[in-house]
């Protein structure tokens, strides 16, 4: 679609998160490779694969439009390559905060002053999803981005889903553990030991 890649921001399980550029302005361009996705099963019963949670990672940005959001610009989804390409605003920062390889602490710190600022952009984009009736599920300093002029957008709703309103939905609801509330772990009463 006009779009010229410039190179590698980052990396998720499935594909590269890349630079590109179309008609002067920049972008950042997910590329998941769908044969992958599909072998990939996220949960129980038939279509529960990362193929599914991409598409639903599509419909959810689609309905979506904060300022503390990563906005979705379009979707392609190339039959003859096999790939979903989802292209975004670019956020010019990067990460809000840097993970160290086997660090102790394992994020570089930030100020507090700019902690302050990021915690408060993150919490106005997860007020607006809420309002919306999503749930981001995968909220860690990876999926938080930051633009040059000091905002802090939310990214990645590549497990995210509406929320029915159910209780019982945040069983099936697959995150980042170390990032999790502890009743959304599984660790509850009756279940095995927390690690
Ligand atoms: P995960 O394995 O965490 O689920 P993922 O495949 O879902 O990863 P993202 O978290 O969306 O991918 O993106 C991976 C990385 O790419 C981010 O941590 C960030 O470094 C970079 N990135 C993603 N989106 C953007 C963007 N819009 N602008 C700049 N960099 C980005
Ligand atoms: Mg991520």
């Amino acid at each position: 679609n006009g779009y010229e890649l410039l190179g590698e921001l980052g990396r998720g399980a499935f594909g590269t998160v890349e630079l590109c550029e179309r008609r002067g302005d920049l972008y950042a361009v997910k590329i998941l490779r769908k044969s992958l996705l599909r072998k990939a099963r996220t949960g129980r019963g038939r279509g529960a694969n990362a193929l599914a949670d991409a598409r639903r990672e599509i419909a959810i940005m689609k309905k979506l439009d904060h300022a503390n959001l990563v906005g979705l610009v379009e979707a392609v989804d190339d039959e003859k390559a096999g790939k979903l390409y989802l292209v975004l605003e670019y956020v010019d920062c990067g990460p809000v905060l840097e993970r160290r390889k086997g660090g102790d602490p394992p994020y570089v710190a930030i100020d507090a002053v700019a902690a302050r600022a990021a915690c408060r952009d993150v919490l106005r984009g997860l007020e607006y999803l809420h309002a919306s009736g999503v749930v981001h599920l995968d909220v860690k300093p990876e999926n938080v981005l930051l633009t040059s002029g000091g905002v802090a957008k939310l990214c990645d709703f590549g497990v995210s889903r509406l929320a029915r309103g159910d209780a019982g939905d945040a069983a099936v609801f697959a995150s980042t553990p170390a990032f999790s509330a502890p009743e959304l772990c599984g660790y509850g009463a009756g279940s095995a030991a927390a690690p």
